[in-house]
């Protein structure tokens, strides 16, 4: 137990302060993937954000998925201590990206005021933490998959250039647990890690995190090798998603975030309900209980693990 603690302490900057009261309440979480400038927020977006404290969850990264709501993360990671910001183009809004599509994402991340900590690079804006969301996506099609690619590989050379991890989205044709969309995407990622690597870049030993992961466990481990951390969603708690549970407890802790990608993919015992940040603790009991290890133990450790990645 003593271990997991120090574990927490020695990689984050914030509040990991186990009391001698040992209850959840008492312990952060973090949520990775939340997308609260929804307009299924729009009429509570603050009792949602208020519900987070009560329930302890101090981080939450918002990812855009286009200009316009990379901007609006942008904008909640300003109005609030615990909110941080990820700006990308979504794979299924990969038909958006222009020329200026880049300068105008760099542009976000120059300076501004900083208003809520030190920044980690002076010159960058201190609440954008990553690029994301992007990725590839060959379950809506939206845009061919050459176009999909390029426009991924353009996001992830921003982020080398800004040094900023990116948060990846990966859905296969039909919801299939393996398929060309994996293949694609760890081909692309393998070479990127290579290339950052072979010139020890600041970002080849954590370069990002595949978000609400689904596919199998070659997958996850073969994007574990190249560094990247495994986001776990709601579906995990879900009766008939023995599969994905079976994966998630054959793979390294301090590889695993979690998140609960607000408003969807609500966990049981909220689904068919909005899902909203507060509820990434049933994931985090979900895990627990996977992993045969107390709830407390699974909140620090993912909290430590989001902190090394987002440098937060
Ligand atoms: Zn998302």
């Amino acid at each position: 137990m003593r271990n997991v603690f120090s574990y927490a302490i020695r990689n984050t900057q914030y509040e990991i302060r186990p009391t001698l009261n040992l209850k959840l309440e008492t312990f952060p979480l973090t949520d990775t993937h939340a997308h609260l400038y929804w307009d299924r927020f729009d009429k509570d977006r603050d009792a949602v954000i208020a519900r987070c404290t009560d329930f302890n969850v101090k981080r939450i990264l918002i990812p855009g998925t286009t200009v316009k709501t990379s901007l609006a993360s942008v904008k909640l990671a300003e109005s609030h201590p615990n909110l941080f910001a990820a700006i990308g183009i979504h794979p299924t809004d990969a038909l958006e990206w222009a020329d200026e599509t880049k300068d105008e994402l760099r542009k976000l991340v120059a300076t501004r005021p900083d208003r809520f900590s030190k920044p980690v690079r002076p010159q960058l804006h201190s609440k954008i933490v990553a690029i994301g969301e992007i990725g590839l996506d060959y379950y809506w099609d939206r845009a061919p998959h050459e176009i999909q690619k390029r426009v991924l590989q353009e996001q992830l050379s921003l982020a080398e250039e800004l040094e900023l991890p990116v948060v990846l989205h990966l859905r296969e044709k039909g919801d299939a647990p393996e398929g060309d969309c994996a293949v694609d995407l760890l081909e692309m990622l393998s070479k990127w890690v290579a290339s950052l690597r072979s010139r020890a870049h600041s970002l080849a030993t954590n370069p990002g995190a595949l978000h609400s992961f689904s596919g199998t466990i070659t997958a996850a481990e073969k994007a574990i090798q190249l560094g990247f951390m495994i986001g776990v969603t709601g579906p995990i708690t879900f009766k008939k998603a023995s599969k994905r549970r079976e994966i998630i407890a054959s793979l390294p802790m301090e590889k695993i975030l979690i998140e609960t990608d607000s408003p969807f993919l609500t966990p049981h015992p909220k689904r068919g309900k909005r899902n909203e940040p507060a509820n990434v603790r049933f994931i985090a009991e979900k895990i627990a209980e996977i992993h045969g290890k107390e709830t407390r133990e699974i909140a620090a450790i993912t909290t430590a693990n989001a902190a090394r990645l987002f440098n937060w």
